[in-house]
Order: C-alpha cells, then sequence, then structure tokens
C-alpha cells in the first residue's frame, strides 16, 4: 500500500497520530514548521525531532513527490513548470512577475471537465482531482525554487475548476494560509471558476477571506452556452444571482474575467450586455483578457483597436474595468498547452 503524503493532514490529525505513537502533540507544529515555514527537502532535516521519531515518520509517510519534469521561460519572466504526479499524471504551474509581486498560478485537477471553447486544459479531458497534498507541493516548489524569488500571490487559474474539488482545495488553502503554513495571505489568494453555484454558495460562508473570480466570458445565455457548456446548467441569471448573495453575504468584491475572442464576444452589443447584467452588483470588476491564440482551437484575440474599442465602452457605462496585459505569449502561456505538447512527444 503506498504511503500517506504527510501534507494530507492538518495540524489536528498529525497531533493526535503523534499522541497514539506516544510523542508529544507539540512535535506537530514543529513538523509543520519545517516542511512549510523552512522549506525542509526530507524527515532527515528535520534536526530538532529524535532520530526514532524521524524514522517512525519516514516509514508512515510520504514526504515530496511532485517531480519537475521540464521548464520553459518566456522573454518576459513567465515560467511554466509541468509536473509529474506519483501515478505519471503531468499537471502544470506558472509562475508570473508583475512589478512587486509573483503570482503563482496553479492547477486543481488533471485535465478538466468543463471544455469550455477557447481553453486548452479541457482538450486531453478530465482524468481526477489532485489531492491536497499535491496542491500544497506545487506552492512548495513554487516558493522554495526560484531563488531569491518569492511567491506573494496564488491564482487557482491553473488546469482544472477548483470548486469541482473543493474539499481538497479549501484543505490546501487553509494550510497555505495558514500563519505557520505556508503564511500567503487571503487576499492575495484567489479562486476562479466558470460558475460551479454550489461551490459559490458554499464558498460565501467559509471564515476566509479569499478573493473570487468568475470566468463569465459572456453575456447572454446563448453566447455564453457556447464558450462555457456549463452555461447550460448554470445560466446566467442564476449565477449572477448566485454572485449577488455572495457580495451581500461576504461584502468581498468578485472579479469577473471576460476573455475577448476574434468573432465571438467583442463586439460593443456584448459589451452592452455585460454592462448590464453587471449594473446591479455592488462589488464587481471586469478583468478583460485577450485571447491567447490557440491553433488546435482556432482561436485568436480581437484586433487592438476593438479591444479598447470594447473597453473604453466599459469606462463610459462606469464598470470597474481592467486590460490585462499578454504575458508569456512565447511559450504559449494558456494552461494546458504545455501538457499537450509533452503528451503529444511522449506518444
Ligand atoms: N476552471 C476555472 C479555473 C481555470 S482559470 C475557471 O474557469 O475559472 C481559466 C482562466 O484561464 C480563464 O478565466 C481565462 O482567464 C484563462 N484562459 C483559458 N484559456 C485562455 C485563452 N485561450 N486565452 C486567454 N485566457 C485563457
Amino acid at each position: 500500500m503506498s504511503k500517506r503524503n504527510i501534507k494530507d493532514l492538518g495540524l489536528k490529525e498529525l497531533e493526535e497520530i503523534l499522541n497514539s505513537w506516544g510523542h508529544q502533540r507539540f512535535h506537530a507544529k514543529q513538523i509543520h514548521s519545517w516542511i512549510y515555514v523552512k522549506g525542509a527537502v526530507s524527515f532527515d532535516a528535520m534536526s530538532d525531532l529524535a532520530l526514532d521519531l524521524r524514522e517512525r515518520l519516514k516509514e508512515s509517510f510520504s514526504f515530496f513527490e511532485l517531480e519537475l519534469a521540464e521548464i520553459v521561460e518566456s522573454s518576459d519572466g513567465t515560467k511554466k513548470f509541468l509536473f509529474k504526479l506519483k501515478d505519471n499524471n503531468l499537471i502544470e504551474a506558472v509562475t508570473i512577475p508583475a512589478e512587486r509581486r509573483i503570482t503563482g498560478c496553479i492547477s486543481s485537477q488533471v485535465g478538466c471537465k468543463y471544455a469550455c471553447c477557447f481553453c486548452a486544459s479541457g482538450m486531453l479531458g478530465f482524468k481526477r482531482n489532485l489531492t491536497a497534498s499535491e496542491i500544497i507541493e506545487e506552492v512548495l516548489y513554487l516558493k522554495y525554487n526560484l531563488k531569491d524569488e518569492r511567491i506573494s500571490h496564488i491564482v487557482f487559474m491553473g488546469t482544472g475548476e477548483p470548486l469541482d474539488n473543493y474539499d481538497n482545495l479549501l484543505k490546501a488553502i487553509r494550510i497555505i494560509n495558514a500563519k505557520d503554513g505556508i503564511g500567503i495571505g487571503a487576499r492575495r489568494i484567489t479562486i476562479s471558476t466558470c460558475g460551479i453555484i454550489p461551490g459559490i454558495k458554499r464558498l460565501a460562508g467559509e471564515d476566509l477571506q479569499v478573493e473570487l473570480s468568475i470566468s463569465l466570458h459572456a453575456a447572454s445565455d446563448k453566447i455564453r452556452s457556447q464558450l462555457v457548456p456549463l452555461n447550460k446548467q448554470y445560466p446566467l441569471k442564476s449565477l449572477i444571482s448566485a454572485c449577488k448573495e455572495y457580495i451581500r453575504k461576504t461584502n468581498r468584491q468578485i472579479t469577473f474575467e471576460y476573455v475577448l475572442i476574434n468573432d465571438l464576444n467583442s463586439d460593443l452589443q456584448n459589451a452592452r450586455n455585460l454592462s448590464t447584467i453587471l449594473k446591479d452588483l455592488k462589488l464587481a470588476k471586469v478583468n478583460l483578457i485577450p485571447a491567447n491564440p490557440i491553433k488546435e482551437l482556432k482561436i485568436e484575440p480581437p484586433e487592438k483597436s476593438e479591444i479598447l474599442k470594447f473597453k473604453d465602452y466599459l469606462v463610459e457605462e462606469g464598470v470597474n474595468v481592467t486590460l490585462r496585459k499578454p504575458r508569456g505569449s512565447d511559450i504559449e502561456a494558456s494552461c494546458g498547452q504545455l501538457r499537450l505538447r509533452y503528451g503529444e512527444k511522449q506518444s
């Protein structure tokens, strides 16, 4: 039987286990500190633990299972990491440096069920949820393998749908956020969803001040169902009303991601629809993202002038809007593409 990864245990669970072994509970905090604060690479490194405890831990748990398969670096500093999991599945994570921050873009599943028409992540279908330890290891890898750089922000915008893997995601986020864990502030952690309404409702009830992004991408059911098939299950009206409820309950802003795709959702009629449906949301922001071209999906961004027209219209309507600068375009920045290529090379 394969060993359990120590990072799948919360502090309390670890304390219980140590207690049942006849060791003091407080060693659990020491172990967490070695793993998350000091970035230990093995149980052997935990020099303030008795040797017999270290041996017992080694026998009982696995330590670090993520293996780096490939790194690709963009001329703008964006780096893509391809990781191999214990069962040989592949996942991607990305680091995106900006002025005073480095954002780690983290995957939450192997593949994706939701098959949005502009996204490479779903092209190989869905394989499985990531465990909490696998999610945490992505973050730890990025945190401790970037020389002097430090990950300051985390976005769950890698492969997969985070709210479809709710329990493991929240378990991982609590460790990523904890002061005696990885210590990244909740407001610097963003969960992005294509619109899983039950997950949005559940999140609104958590005692966690994480940021929420909704991958909206269209403001009419006709176009959104074409881009994000999940819209057929959770149409715009119910999605927007769940967002309204989330804002009312948490008093937190929601960011709406909108990928601008040529000939699909980028003309002024779409901008009009967008400003209309966001009008009665009190705390909302729109982030426009010119589509990264994906040749397999025939996806192209609109002309620069059309992008600016779309943005200017929203500004005039009083919508809080930003335009994301394309990053890593020379390394096929869209999630899923590296894994896709790697899969092709292997077969
Ligand atoms: N499933 C979640 C988490 C993945 S985030 C969700 O849908 O929110 C996926 C994000 O990747 C999307 O919001 C979009 O911002 C981005 N994305 C995917 N394909 C893209 C493309 N071709 N061009 C630009 N952004 C893309």
